[in-house]
């Protein structure tokens, strides 16, 4: 082997030496340091900006994960069969249907990893969830980014464009991402649009459908794409427990597929990706279906109060199926961020998403978002 040249006087800068495919990657943005601001103001902050569940997991989850402490000096399962049995009885499908995740975010990802490489596009909305496109660039593959919708469209204002995302598949798209309901915008498009998808598009795309908000969803017309998995060898379909099971700093998630596509995933999965905490609590949560309605009832309930009282203030909503409202201030929403933020109340500008004009606000509690109001009040 020749040996290489020294260059030891040039500091040492790894940049240079990452892959092509995460040469071409930002780091994460994850907003405001919340853990310090926690540790300086306490509870007198209202977080509103991370589309948390702020009514908590249930108790018998948080009981389960506690007596899971007593083996956490043990590996957990690498195979997470307690719970995925679990999901197979609670959705009647085999358990070789399912993959866990370390949250839904690392099976969006490995979704690429596996099956995605320069050769092949990707196809996403304009204003999708921001990890499609992370996904898209850490695999190197083309990304393709569909219009969303119009803001004037009556349904889906800033949602996604179906027929267009339909129309944008070539011979080269593996996958595409579709989030139901969609974060940022909180909007949606109803079964019937999916089915005309699946039939538009060729059996050789993966469709993710992307449901991490679908516990949340109350209108007719919108169920989930479960169903349509044993039709449809093609269609994945991802899901959190970090939503409206209340479990995000757990780290669950899953995703249901053709038992092929399973099988290549697997191949990657790191083995141990699920905590011993995480997997019971999960099972725990999936139990509880009076808690899950609880969660649903007050989601419900608290966002169509909270939609009303920030029209009255003249701050438009778009339409949400989820636990956020994206609200179009119409202006840009910067200055507005930063005023709530000094009062203590965190919600999340856009401006990464290019909708520089408006803010992300989840629901809180009742008592959150009366402070929210407060603080929208002080501030105009
Ligand atoms: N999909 C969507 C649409 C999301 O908004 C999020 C979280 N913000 C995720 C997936 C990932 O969630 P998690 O990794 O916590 O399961």
């Amino acid at each position: 082997m020749t040996a290489r040249p020294r260059c030891d006087d040039a500091p040492f800068d790894a940049t240079r030496l990452a892959n092509a495919a995460t040469a071409a990657l930002r780091a994460y943005d994850p907003g405001h340091d919340l853990p310090a601001l926690r540790q300086r103001f306490g509870a007198v902050i209202a977080e509103l900006g991370s589309n948390e569940n702020a009514l908590g997991p249930s108790p018998r989850a948080i009981e389960a994960m506690r007596a899971a402490l007593a083996d956490v000096f043990r590996y957990p399962d690498p195979r997470g069969a307690a719970l995925k049995a679990a999901l197979a009885r609670h959705w009647g499908i085999g358990v070789d249907r399912i993959v866990l995740g370390n949250g839904s975010h690392e099976l969006l990802m490995m979704l690429t990893q596996c099956f995605a490489d320069p050769a092949h596009s990707v196809v996403f909305s304009q204003y999708g969830f921001a990890v499609y496109p992370i996904a898209t660039a850490a695999a190197g593959a083309q990304p393709i980014c569909v219009p969303a919708l119009p803001r004037t469209h009556a349904t889906a204002p800033l949602g996604h464009d179906l027929d267009a995302m339909a129309a944008a598949v070539r011979a080269d798209t593996r996958l595409v991402y579709l989030a139901n309901p969609n974060n940022p915008t909180g909007t949606w498009f109803g079964d019937g649009a999916l089915t005309r998808f699946l039939e538009n598009v060729p059996r050789d795309v993966l469709v993710v459908v992307d449901e991490a908000y679908n516990e949340f969803v109350d209108t007719p017309g919108l169920s989930t794409a479960l169903r349509l998995v044993d039709d449809h060898p093609n269609l994945i379909v991802a899901r959190t427990f970090s939503k409206a099971y209340a479990l995000a700093g757990a780290r669950a998630g899953y995703l249901v597929a053709d038992a092929s596509v399973v099988a290549v995933l697997e191949r990657l999965r790191e083995s141990f990706n699920l905590n011993s905490l995480a997997l019971a609590g999960a099972e725990a949560a999936l139990a509880d279906r009076d808690h899950l309605d609880h969660v649903r009832r007050t989601n419900a309930s608290e966002r169509a109060w909270l939609v009303a009282e920030l029209a009255q203030r003249g701050y438009a909503c778009l339409p949400s199926q989820t636990n956020f409202v994206l609200v179009d201030l119409g202006r840009d929403a910067a200055q507005l961020e930063r005023r709530l933020f000094e009062r203590g109340v965190i919600v999340r500008p856009m401006g990464g998403y290019g909708l520089p004009h408006t803010l992300r606000i989840s629901i809180g509690r009742r008592e959150e978002n009366e402070r929210l109001l407060a603080a929208l009040d002080a501030s105009s």
